[in-house]
């Protein structure tokens, strides 16, 4: 679907990208082999690849620390990179650095305009700074903070704006120069739900316009809700990378926590059971859905093992978030980024 068309369908968005066209690079993110080993020695990043095709709406998640910032910043030029590549819709950022900036718009965590200026000026500003004509910023300027629902405020000092409306406002800012693709670091950090879901839904419609999204969230509902693709990195390196369907498909693994009558020494053998001795008297068994409970009762049964009482973990995303990154990545879905790692840069 081209861009424009869809633009052409929704003038409240400022997208019309003056960059589309027909025979785009499928690809609008490329990262190989990206390392970065901060002045302390401090290894961030570990060769890390990713990629995020034109018009996807990726989630980049991880615990603290353990490179997503580091890997936006290098995007954003904000972190000088120790070894690797990142394209940016096929421009490396090394090469043709002005280039590939302009093919993203950043929302930072922190809100970080000018708490004097109006949202008007911070917005108008920005489509400035990256050269739009005057005409053209001022159009993409009100598109921009009616997309976001501030055009009615665009006179108020942003120091007056509620929470909510900076995050929005930190958006339409984002945008202004008719961006191809949007990174989001947490954009609903310390929002309250309704209007979580209101940015939400903001967001889906700027994906909807064709503008690829990457999206690092604490909020692994949010990543649910709103990404087609989830890259999961644990320190510095990437330890899952797939689509969100897949993602959430192992959730037909179902987790019990198991009450035992008499206390185990040692952890049961199980045969088609994945099974983990919590403590003598306490057993988690993760059981395929399509199977049900009752063959591991049998199986326990033929062991002697009794249940005083069962319960079922609660199976969301972040169970399996978890038990990615607390596993020791051996996991037989957890593929495996390996790579010669080069020599880090200084
Ligand atoms: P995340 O965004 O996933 O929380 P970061 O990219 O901020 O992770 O940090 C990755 C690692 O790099 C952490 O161990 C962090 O302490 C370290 N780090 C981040 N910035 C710097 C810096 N400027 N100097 C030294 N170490 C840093």
């Amino acid at each position: 679907m081209s861009r424009s068309v869809v633009c052409a369908s929704d003038p409240s968005l400022p997208l019309s990208s003056p960059h589309a066209a027909a025979n785009a690079p499928t690809k609008a993110l490329e990262i190989n082999g990206l390392y970065k080993v901060y002045s302390g020695g401090l290894k961030a990043l570990q060769g890390i690849n990713m990629e995020v095709l034109d018009g996807g709406f990726r989630a980049l998640l991880g615990p603290n620390g353990a490179g997503k910032s580091t890997t936006i910043g290098i995007m954003t030029s904000l972190v000088r990179k120790s070894a690797g590549r990142v394209r940016i819709y096929g421009i490396d950022i090394d090469h043709e650095h002005s280039r590939a900036k302009s093919l993203i718009g950043v929302a930072p965590q922190e809100i970080n305009f000018s708490q004097f200026e109006t949202s008007w000026e911070i917005v108008g500003n920005q489509a400035g700074f990256y050269g739009l004509p005057r005409d053209r910023a001022r159009r993409n300027a009100e598109r921009c903070l009616r997309a976001v629902g501030l055009w009615e405020r665009r006179r108020v000092r942003s120091r007056k704006l509620s929470g909510g409306m900076k995050r929005r406002l930190l958006i339409a800012r984002a945008m202004v120069h008719e961006p191809r693709m949007l990174i989001l670091d947490e954009p609903t950090a310390g929002v309250d739900v309704e209007l979580r879901r209101s940015l939400w839904e903001l967001l889906r419609r700027v994906n909807a316009q064709g503008i690829t999204i990457l999206l690092t969230t604490h909020n692994l509902e949010e990543a649910e809700n709103l990404c087609s693709h989830a890259t999961i990195i644990d320190q510095g390196r990437i330890i899952e990378d797939t689509s969100m369907k897949q993602l959430l498909a192992r959730r037909q693994m179902e987790i019990f926590i198991l009450d035992l009558q008499h206390p185990l020494e040692h952890p049961p053998r199980l045969p088609d059971f994945q099974s983990e001795l919590l403590d003598p008297h306490t057993l988690r068994v993760s059981v395929k859905r399509s199977r049900g409970v009752n063959p591991l009762f049998e199986v326990l049964s033929e062991r002697g093992i009794r249940v005083s009482s069962m319960r079922n973990q609660a199976n969301r995303l972040e169970e399996l978030f978890l038990s990615l990154l607390g596993g020791n990545h051996q996991h037989a879905d957890v593929p495996q980024h390996a790579g010669a790692p080069p020599t880090p840069a200084a």
